[in-house]
């Protein structure tokens, strides 16, 4: 198997991993980011993003993304696809898989995000793909006219609600509390929106349906009712499951899985760095995973410029 030697490897290229990638370019680090799948990460997927300052009138994911990865690779960043494996210690130096290269490194930089968390209620993984989403972005507009279900109150499930009403004839939002957790400018819109109608105090319950989603089962967690509500799709919001796969007994890791870092990024394994969704954080946003991922790259390149490495 071929190996290859770089300074740093980054794994993930969402906006926390791509600015890493900007940033060790610049520093002139032998860097190579390796990507699951498109670059982009969840905000690639995203409609429009309000919240990333130098954007008054708001910016698309892809658009956003996109101009990150040519910033990125302008400086001579390279980027690879394919799926990593295997993060072990080897003397000074990490090793990584991925496809059929060994990747030997003075640092890794992990930015690998977040995947929507399943509810896990019959019929959720029988009709994926079949009216169950969990992206409004990608699937919506298979609903146009359709009256289609969100589960969830926090930015996203809100967010998507609003994003779903430009097909939807009728969006429910179900969600388990009676108040919302979103941003309080998203909870306005929703609540002014015509189309949304949120179902307070309920739980989802199964997804019925043979070959798509034909409604949902409800219940009213105040009276212990169940019901049926006729939908043709569901749209899941119910939070997040930090990929950590690759660190399980290499890092710290929070009791929900995510990295424990310090403030400058690094996790408590000596050359392994984390930044963006990934990381233990009380806010997953473009704008933090930026941040995080400049302070990667610099906490980084302090680190490979500190230690002595063989051959140097
Ligand atoms: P989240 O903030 O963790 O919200 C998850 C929602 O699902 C909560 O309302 C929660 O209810 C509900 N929930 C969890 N488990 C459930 C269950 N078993 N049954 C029913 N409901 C359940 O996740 P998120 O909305 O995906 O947001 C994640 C992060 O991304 C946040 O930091 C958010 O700010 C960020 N984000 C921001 C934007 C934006 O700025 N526009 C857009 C998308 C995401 P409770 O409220 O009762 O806990």
């Amino acid at each position: 198997m071929e190996t290859a030697e770089y300074d740093l490897v980054i794994a993930g290229g969402g906006p926390a991993g791509m600015t890493a990638g900007l940033y060790a370019a610049r520093g002139k680090l032998r860097t190579l980011l390796v990507e699951k799948m498109a670059p982009g990460g969840q905000a690639a997927s995203t409609f429009l993003i309000e919240n990333y300052p130098g954007f008054p009138d708001g910016i698309s994911g892809p658009d956003l993304t996109q101009a990150m990865e040519t910033q990125a690779k302008r400086f001579g960043l390279e980027i690879a696809l394919g799926e990593m494996r295997q993060l072990a210690a080897q003397g000074h130096f990490w090793e990584l898989q991925y496809e059929d290269r060994k990747l030997l490194t003075k640092a890794v930089i992990v930015c690998t995000g977040v995947d929507p968390r399943k509810l896990g209620i019959p019929g959720e993984e029988a009709l994926k793909g079949r009216g169950v989403s969990y992206c409004a972005t990608c699937d919506g507009p298979f609903f146009r006219d359709q009256e289609v279900a969100v589960v969830g109150g926090g930015d996203s499930a809100v967010d998507e609600a609003l994003y779903l009403t430009r097909f939807a004839s009728r969006v429910y939002l179900i969600h388990r509390r009676k108040a919302l957790r979103a941003e309080k400018i998203l909870q306005e819109r929703a609540f002014q929106n015509p189309k949304i109608e949120i179902l307070w105090d309920t739980i989802v319950t199964g997804v019925l349906g043979e070959k798509g989603v034909e409604g949902v089962e409800l219940m009213d967690l105040r009276t212990k009712e169940c019901r049926g509500l006729k939908v043709d799709g569901v749209f899941f919001y119910v939070g997040l499951l930090a990929n950590t796969g690759l660190l399980k007994g290499i890092v710290k890791l929070d009791d929900q899985g995510y990295v424990l870092t310090d403030e400058n990024m690094a996790t408590s394994a000596p050359g392994i760095f984390a930044a963006g969704d990934v990381r233990q954080k009380l806010l997953r946003q473009v704008s933090t995973a930026v941040g995080d991922g400049a302070l990667a790259a610099f906490a980084a390149e302090r680190y490979i410029e500190s230690h002595r490495w063989w051959g140097n």
